[in-house]
């Protein structure tokens, strides 16, 4: 038991290790996807704003005087751009901090025009006074536009990514030139993302540290749920258990305290109106202080087995009831519900063959009932072979229920019964329905064919017990003549 407990601890918590490790890594997949196309999105706008907004500077006057007062305003109301040059013929030709100034570019420049002529981005030093920029460079008219981007805001910019989502990003240029990077350790997984026009690409990912940090708050969450789980589980668990064991008990104390007892219903004979028997049903005179009914009860005992014991303990009431109830009638019987599982346990069986042995009351007319409603397909041949050892104790067998279950016309031959118990439904609507009346004029046909002796069900009034004797049912059990009843008050009627 107690390793029991340690492997399904050792299991729940890799299953936590597996479920947070899983769900720190495809979060931080989601994350890195976001940021990525958020920062390439912002950067692409960003350049396609200063790109557009130059251009329209260059076209707004031939004066060339005007222009450079224009760029010298813009530059100086934009917090990223630092200068503005214009290149033709691999020269600058123009700056908005000199003009003319015919500098031929640097080498590295001309290799990017030459390879890139759409326009680019790469690392270069300002003209004038040689802080390290990222340009960004792109065609207009004869020549290009080299805008100077200031290095120190791309890379906070960039960095506000880190912050944000525990990553760490680098922009690069398409000649996979790495402009800015805000990494410094070696990551685990990286994820790229291009711009449109394919310029720049934003590449971002994360190192251990920070995927350490996701597991460890993930797999926080995913111990408190599962331990959140687990006790509603077992508290569930523990109120069916307790509930389970205090009726097991309760039924204990109730076999003890005598308050399970036997109730008697009569059957009496539809040509005399004479009883011929009677039929045990049980009840709970729970504490002494209420009767309770078989349905509050029954398919519990038959369910947790305690149904066995029960039996017999109303089997040794009805031993000594029995006398009574018969009133010197030799051939009066009574029935007794048992179940299937009963007769597929060995030692049980034994018990109640012991019982009839050192009981003499028990040796006759005593009849065991099976209901329709139990299948018994699957056991048929050892329910034959408890049946027949049975009967060698005087026991007949009824098959109670009939036209509800599934006894298909094999079984019921197979079984061989020598009472067929018409279920209380079909009394009840033979009187109304003309189809259940031919169902049930088929149904004691069959049985007279079985030479069984039928039992009408839950006869309540004149007509249906005129319609059942008329019938040709030889026997009635029903409100009608009588109610379940114990015993003391069953004998009395005999007085009356
Ligand atoms: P059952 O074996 O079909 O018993 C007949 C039921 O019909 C009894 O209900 C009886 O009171 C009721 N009944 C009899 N005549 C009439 C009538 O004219 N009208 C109506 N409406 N009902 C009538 P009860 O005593 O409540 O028992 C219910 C069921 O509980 C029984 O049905 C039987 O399946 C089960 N049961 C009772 N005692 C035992 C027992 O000792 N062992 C087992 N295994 N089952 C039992
Ligand atoms: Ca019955
Ligand atoms: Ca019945």
């Amino acid at each position: 038991m107690q390793h029991h407990k340690m492997w399904t601890a050792v299991i729940a918590l890799l299953i936590s290790v597996i479920i947070s490790i899983v769900w720190a890594f495809l979060s931080l997949e989601l994350q890195i996807a976001f940021n990525n196309s958020k920062a390439v999105n912002e950067l692409n706008s960003k350049l396609n704003e200063i790109k557009t907004k130059t251009i329209s500077i260059s076209r707004m006057s031939d004066d060339s005087v005007y222009i450079e007062d224009a760029f010298t305003q813009f530059v100086l109301a934009s917090r990223t751009i630092q200068e503005i040059a214009y290149i033709s013929n691999k020269q600058y030709i123009y700056t908005d901090r000199s003009q003319k100034i015919n500098i031929p570019i640097k080498e590295n420049l001309k290799q990017y025009l030459e390879q890139y002529p759409n326009g680019f981005l790469i690392r270069t030093n300002t003209s004038l006074n040689d802080v390290v920029t990222i340009s960004y460079v792109f065609p207009a008219g004869n020549g290009f536009f080299q805008l100077f981007l200031n290095k120190n805001y791309l890379s906070q910019w960039l960095g506000t990514y880190i912050v944000m989502g525990s990553l760490k990003s680098e922009l690069l240029n398409q000649a996979e030139v790495r402009l800015i990077s805000t990494k410094s350790e070696q990551l685990i997984h990286e994820e790229r993302e291009y711009s449109p026009d394919g310029i720049f690409s934003i590449q971002s990912g994360y190192d251990w540290a920070i995927y350490f940090n996701f597991v460890i708050y993930r797999f926080s969450i995913v111990v408190v749920l599962m331990l959140f789980v687990a006790s509603v589980f077992s508290f569930a668990y523990m109120l069916a258990y307790k509930y389970h064991l205090s009726f097991e008990s309760d039924v204990l104390r109730g076999l003890k305290n005598n308050e399970i007892i036997p109730y008697y219903q009569a059957i009496v004979s539809n040509k005399t109106k004479q009883r011929v028997g009677a039929e045990l049903l049980c009840r709970w005179y729970y504490r002494r202080q209420k009767i309770m009914d078989p349905s509050t009860f029954i398919n519990k005992l038959e369910n947790n087995g305690q149904i066995k014991e029960v039996t017999l303990h109303l089997l040794r009431q009805l031993a000594k009831d029995k006398p009574h109830l018969a009133d010197g009638n030799d051939s009066f019987y009574v029935s007794v519900n048992v179940t299937i599982d009963m007769l597929t346990d060995e030692a049980y069986l034994d018990e109640i063959k012991t019982l009839i042995s050192s009981n003499k009351s028990l040796q006759t007319g005593l009849v065991f009932e099976l209901t329709e409603r139990q299948a018994v397909s699957d056991k048929i041949n050892q329910i034959v072979k408890s049946m027949a050892s049975l009967r060698k104790y005087g026991i007949r067998w009824a098959l109670d229920d009939f036209g509800t279950g599934y006894a298909g016309l094999s079984t019921l031959k197979t079984l061989n019964f020598d009472i067929i118990k018409i279920d209380k439904t079909f009394v009840e609507s033979s009187v109304t329905d003309s189809v259940t009346h031919s169902i049930l004029f088929k149904m004691v046909e069959l049985a007279h064919d079985l030479q069984c002796t039928m039992v009408a069900e839950g006869v309540e009034n004149e007509i249906q017990a005129k319609k059942v004797t008329d019938l040709g049912v030889e026997y009635t059990q029903g409100y009608l003549y009588a109610k379940p009843v114990a015993k003391d008050q069953f004998c009395r009627l005999y007085d009356k």
